[in-house]
């Protein structure tokens, strides 16, 4: 198994030159599958104009299959804008295109679930495309053509204040899930409280397993400090 470190490392080189709010984005979403049992790997994300016309080349004047029908300038990539994303295998050497795959075995179809995930953090999604679906295609537009920004058009504050304000809220939401997990307290054999777990550690009322412990508990509100002494 991958830790999540090994895992957005694999994303790291992609991530570079994204606009700041796509990038908070793309990290968060990378979390979150994870989270939910599903790693993914950003596989692209800015593609320079120049690289852009590189890849439109090909298969048209330079050899090889034809990969995009957008030339530079015309893709949200070129902005820093768009992510691609692919579903890597547990072992972290290989990854894998089959939108059908259900890795975690919920019944959901992993590739769905980084979907869900990924609207939820206000990304579009290329598989809504009416036409030339592009499935593993994330991207903020922020309200602007693509005509817009090649005029030199930039996303207005107010649009990169909403989109990170929707990431606050959904990262939020994951810390209330995560601090919902209760644990029973117990000391030798006896409950004494519910603890709460959230990031691997336990959270519990101090009074209650102290005392259940024998040892008195005393709080100094000047110096916001817990005491425990224990009655040897
Ligand atoms: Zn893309």
């Amino acid at each position: 198994m991958l830790t999540l470190t090994q895992i957005k490392n694999k994303s790291a080189p992609r991530l570079i030159g994204l606009h700041p709010v796509v990038l908070a984005a793309a990290t968060a979403l990378i979390e979150r599958c994870c989270a939910c049992g599903v790693p993914i790997q950003i596989t692209q994300g800015l593609r320079t104009v120049a690289e852009q016309d590189a890849l439109y080349a090909q298969g048209r004047t330079k050899p090889g299959a034809i990969v995009t029908n957008a030339r530079g300038g015309y893709s949200y990539h070129n902005y820093g804008l768009a992510v691609d994303f692919v579903l890597l295998l547990p072992s972290g050497s290989s990854v894998s295109w089959d939108m059908g795959r259900d890795g975690d075995n919920d019944q959901t179809a992993d590739w769905l679930e980084v979907v869900q995930q990924a609207k939820r953090l206000g990304f579009e999604w290329g598989g809504d495309w009416s036409s030339l679906k592009d499935y593993p295609h994330f991207q903020m537009s922020f309200g602007l053509s693509l005509s817009k920004l090649r005029s030199g058009a930039q996303p207005s504050a107010q649009a990169v204040e909403s989109a990170y304000k929707v990431i606050q809220t959904v990262n939020k939401d994951e810390q209330n899930v995560k601090s919902d997990v209760v644990a029973a307290v117990k000391v030798n054999g006896v409950k004494i409280a519910d603890g709460r777990m959230e990031n691997g550690v336990t959270y519990v009322p101090v009074r209650a397993v102290a005392e259940a412990l024998g040892a008195a508990v005393g709080y100094d509100s000047a110096t916001r400090t817990v005491e425990i002494t224990s009655g040897r």
